[in-house]
């Protein structure tokens, strides 16, 4: 339920109205003071709330109930954009964040090289998976705390906050040392018990869509971590899975401006995991700067053909630079910048 309050409320009347709500009925209230008016998004059970009894009071404008099972995700109880701060780097304003880096952090030097590099290319993050999920147990694991170790290192040479993939909460004391943004990945959308620790923590989360899942999953499993206090969650579209067998995933494209209709976090694309070839990473980077989201997340390795996870999708230091290089006209054509 959401109440829209009349104009000029003032901020007392807000907070007393709150507490009103949540003494009185077993809800949680949200107060937002937005740009235009203040509403109060309420969770929880409202079914003994009496609308009627509300719509009198001299603070209440509008009375709305929320059809949609994800409340704190919903555009509706947050009209405008979240904006997330992470060190000096803002997400979901109009400036397009570019997050970049290798698959898996394969060495110290390695990933102190790559981030200089793609720092100079316009990346404002460094990306770098440590703990690797992997289809198949013989494949290269990651170097688990080693590999954050290197990418903290990262971050202390060049300044860029850092993200990589969380598998299990145990990991959790690590991720919270050495990690800026914690990345969840395709296959741990819906792991309800991580997302749960996840929603206890102040750091934000990366919440990539499963590759079967439809967009109203992907935004329950953003409400898990929300409903747990912490709001901050970055949505990705990365491929879903098809008939089509011409790319590894079929980027669902589509997914931008439906999510940024439905909700007000931020929405990501990585174009690496859903093309699986280099040569599509480009075009679909574009694609989804035209489509509106927020940030791309792009595989860049030093040495695509040795890498020891993904490389036939990462680009080299070089097709990065030019990939952005062509991305700056297009986000300022469709009024974002780069
Ligand atoms: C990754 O980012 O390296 C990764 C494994 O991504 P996804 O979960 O989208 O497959
Ligand atoms: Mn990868």
């Amino acid at each position: 339920m959401i109440l829209v309050l009349k104009q000029g409320t003032e901020k007392a009347k807000v907070e007393a109205l709150c507490t009103w709500l949540s003494d009185s009925f077993a809800v949680q209230t949200s107060p937002i003071f937005g740009s235009g008016t203040t509403i109060i998004g309420l969770v929880g059970d409202t079914s003994g709330i009496p609308v009627e009894t509300l719509e009198i009071q001299d603070t209440v404008e509008r009375v709305m109930k929320v059809q949609e099972p994800y409340k704190k995700a919903n555009r509706k109880f947050h009209p405008d954009n979240t904006v997330i701060k992470v060190n000096d780097v803002l997400i979901g304003t109009e400036k397009i964040c570019l997050i970049a880096g290798p698959c898996s952090v394969e060495g110290e030097g390695q990933i102190a090289q790559l981030a200089a590099d793609v720092q100079k290319s316009g990346a404002v993050m460094l990306r770098g998976g440590a703990f690797k999920p992997r289809t198949s147990p013989y494949s290269f694991q990651g170097l688990k705390a080693e590999g954050l170790m290197f990418m903290k290192k990262a971050r202390l040479a060049t300044g860029l906050p850092v993200v990589s993939e969380i598998t299990n909460p145990a990991q959790l004391e690590l991720f919270l040392e050495f990690v800026d943004i914690i990345q969840v990945g395709t296959r741990n959308m819906q792991n309800f018990e991580l997302l749960k620790e996840l929603g206890r923590v102040k750091k934000p989360i990366l919440l990539k869509r499963g590759f079967a899942n439809t967009l109203d999953e992907l935004l329950m499993s953003a409400e898990y971590i929300m409903s747990g206090g912490n709001n901050d969650v970055i949505l990705c579209e990365r491929g879903i899975r098809t008939f089509e067998t011409s790319t590894r995933n079929t980027l669902d494209i589509s997914a931008v401006p439906v999510l940024k209709n439905l909700t007000h976090l931020p929405v990501f694309v990585d174009p690496s995991h859903a093309a699986g070839f280099a040569h599509l990473v480009e075009p679909l980077s574009r694609a989804a700067v035209a489509a509106g989201a927020d940030g791309l997340i792009i595989e860049v390795h030093n040495d695509p053909l040795h890498a020891l996870s993904d490389g036939q999708q990462s680009l080299t230091p070089e097709a990065f630079t030019k990939l952005v290089a062509g991305l700056r006209p297009l986000a300022a054509a469709v009024g974002r910048e780069i």
